[in-house]
């Protein structure tokens, strides 16, 4: 059966992977990245993919693109409704020190990391079937239980936000049967993870998309990784 998925931070990386395999599995797609007209990789798909996949712009830390999006996607849904949402857009700042962390710094990741994504949510929340999905992309750097070292505190710090906002979210809708999922996608071969990585944007997505697929409301709230692990908070 065909569902409708949303999705941020399409044009590369993971985004794009997962972009790809639900194409390929045959979903409809609503890909979301900052400035479509420079998705390359998005416009190929689109080509490959007549009339399965949309492209429209949305920057998640900035509440005035959030409601440009939300105002052009309704006459984008075949039958009005979202089966899957994936909160996938996320930002590491680089070079991180202690004695020079800027309000800026902390600020743009939880807006883009943790209150985008959240507040996303929350929005598309009446567009969602009962039973969809909310699958956020969070990090095993966002558990606190497993911190050892002072190191991308900005990052961890918000996906550690990601993840209790997440835990709410589920709270908010389990009366819908709607399942939260906080997800780590493993160390990935992309321009965040880098080339030492030792997973393939392939292989992360496709075991996301598992995870996805096998959960149930009783998984709803919890931080799972790639292969459907639980993970420390
Ligand atoms: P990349 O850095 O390769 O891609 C990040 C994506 O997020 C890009 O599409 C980027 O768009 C987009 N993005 C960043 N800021 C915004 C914003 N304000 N609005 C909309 N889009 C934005 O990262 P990955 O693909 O590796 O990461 C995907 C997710 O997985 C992230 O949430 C990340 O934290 C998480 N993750 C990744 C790991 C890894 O090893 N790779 C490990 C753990 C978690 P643009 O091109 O416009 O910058």
């Amino acid at each position: 059966m065909s569902r409708t998925v949303v999705i941020t931070g399409a044009n590369r990386g993971l985004g794009l992977e997962l972009t790809r395999q639900l194409l390929a599995r045959g979903d409809r797609v609503i890909a979301t990245c900052r400035q479509p007209a420079l998705a390359t990789e998005l416009a190929r798909l689109a080509a490959a993919h007549p009339g399965q996949l949309e492209r429209l712009p949305l920057d998640v830390a900035r509440p005035e693109s959030r409601d440009a999006f939300l105002a052009a996607l309704p006459p984008l849904l075949g039958d009005g409704r979202l089966d899957l949402l994936i909160n996938n857009a996320g930002v590491l700042p680089s070079g991180e020190r202690f004695g020079q962390m800027s309000q800026d710094a902390l600020e743009t990741s939880l807006r883009t990391n943790a209150i985008g994504p959240f507040l996303l949510a929350q929005a598309l929340a009446p567009l969602l079937r009962d039973g969809a999905t909310i699958a956020n992309l969070s990090s095993q750097l966002g558990s606190i239980a497993r911190v050892t070292r002072f190191g991308t505190p900005s990052y961890c710090a918000s996906k550690a936000a990601l993840n209790m906002l997440g835990v709410q979210l589920a709270q908010a809708l389990a009366a819908r049967s709607i399942i939260v999922l906080l997800l780590h996608p493993g160390w990935v071969q992309t321009d965040m993870g880098g080339p030492q990585a030792p997973l393939t944007p392939q292989a992360s997505a496709a075991g996301l998309l598992s995870v996805i697929a096998a959960a149930t409301p009783a998984h709803s709230g919890q931080f799972l990784d790639w292969q459907g692990q639980p993970l420390p908070w």
